[in-house]
């Protein structure tokens, strides 16, 4: 939370609290306005959606990918909703971007961890995903430009999907500048070995774009491109990757495109078929 590490002594030089009461009022613009969007989301957000939520069509055999055992430990259930984030759960093919767009002109960072359809899937060992996936094609119309003009791009990718994405990047204007290594573990401090063709694979990768300009709240050459945790439910990444995008662009505006529940975050717009469809009450009042 911002602001939080700041000690309530009453010794405090009186440049700190003027920083603290900076900060507080940025927070509380901050409130302001995701109160608004959030209002306006949730008039978007129609019951109708739920019956689009499987994404229009029934699982084949193709549709699933291979992963261990172990990676099905996923429960919704586990995971509080944060009060300040806005969930909006739609199909992206069908998600209300015109009337995003008109309430936030652009998006400081946007992270997104598609449903990668691959082209052979015929799970013999492991078990399939949980969720439909969507073809490069869907997922490249997606109308980035209209959401970002400056600012950042996190994309996870799997392995057989590098150049798909780096052709996502041309394709929508972004220069590929950085990528963030994620090493799994088990609960036992090992690797978490998934299966490859070639190679085990026991790391995952986010590549960074970048276009326009730098927004003026970046930070660079602040955190590192490699996180080390313990690898959870299946397809779900590590929460320190929201640290490290905030620490880059702090007091951002922040965009997750196929998100869960597991994803909500305070102050970011979380948009995914499988994202909880209420908005808190505590932002709204
Ligand atoms: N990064 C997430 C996992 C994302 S998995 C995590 O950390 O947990 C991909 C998500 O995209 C799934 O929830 C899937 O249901 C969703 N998805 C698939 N097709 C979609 C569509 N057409 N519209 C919106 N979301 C979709």
């Amino acid at each position: 939370m911002i602001g939080a590490h700041f000690s309530n002594d009453g010794d405090a030089p009186l440049d700190d609290y003027r920083l603290r009461a900076e900060i507080e009022e940025t927070e509380l613009e901050l409130r302001k306005r995701f109160l608004e969007l959030c209002q306006i989301l949730g008039g978007l957000i129609s019951s109708e959606a739920d019956g689009q939520l499987d994404g229009g069509k029934d699982k084949t055999e193709d549709d699933k990918e291979c992963v261990p055992m172990e990676e099905q430990l996923w429960e919704p259930e586990d995971y509080e909703i944060p009060p300040h984030c806005i969930p909006v759960r739609c199909d992206v093919r069908e998600a209300p971007w015109d009337q995003l767009t008109q309430l936030v002109d652009n998006f400081d960072a946007i992270m997104m961890d598609p449903p990668w359809q691959l082209a052979t899937a015929n799970p013999t060992r492991g078990v399939a995903l949980g969720y439909n996936q969507l073809s490069d094609e869907c997922i490249a119309s997606l109308p980035i430009h209209k959401l970002q003009k400056n600012g950042f791009m996190f994309i996870w990718v799997i392995n057989a999907k590098y150049r798909t994405a780096l052709h996502l990047f041309q394709r929508w204007g972004y220069q590929l500048v950085d990528d963030i290594s994620w090493v799994k573990y088990t609960v036992n401090r090992r690797f978490a070995k998934n299966h490859g063709f070639y190679l085990q694979h026991a790391k995952e990768t986010c590549l960074v774009g970048f276009r326009g300009v730098l927004p003026s709240n970046f930070c660079g050459n602040r955190v590192g491109d490699v996180i080390c945790s313990e690898r959870r439910g299946q397809s779900q990444k590590p929460d320190e990757i929201y640290e490290i995008i905030e620490q880059m662009i702090p007091n951002g505006r922040y965009l997750e495109i196929f998100a869960r529940k597991n994803n909500l975050r305070n102050y970011w717009v979380s948009i995914g078929n499988e994202v909880v469809g209420e908005i808190c009450e505590e932002i709204i009042q």
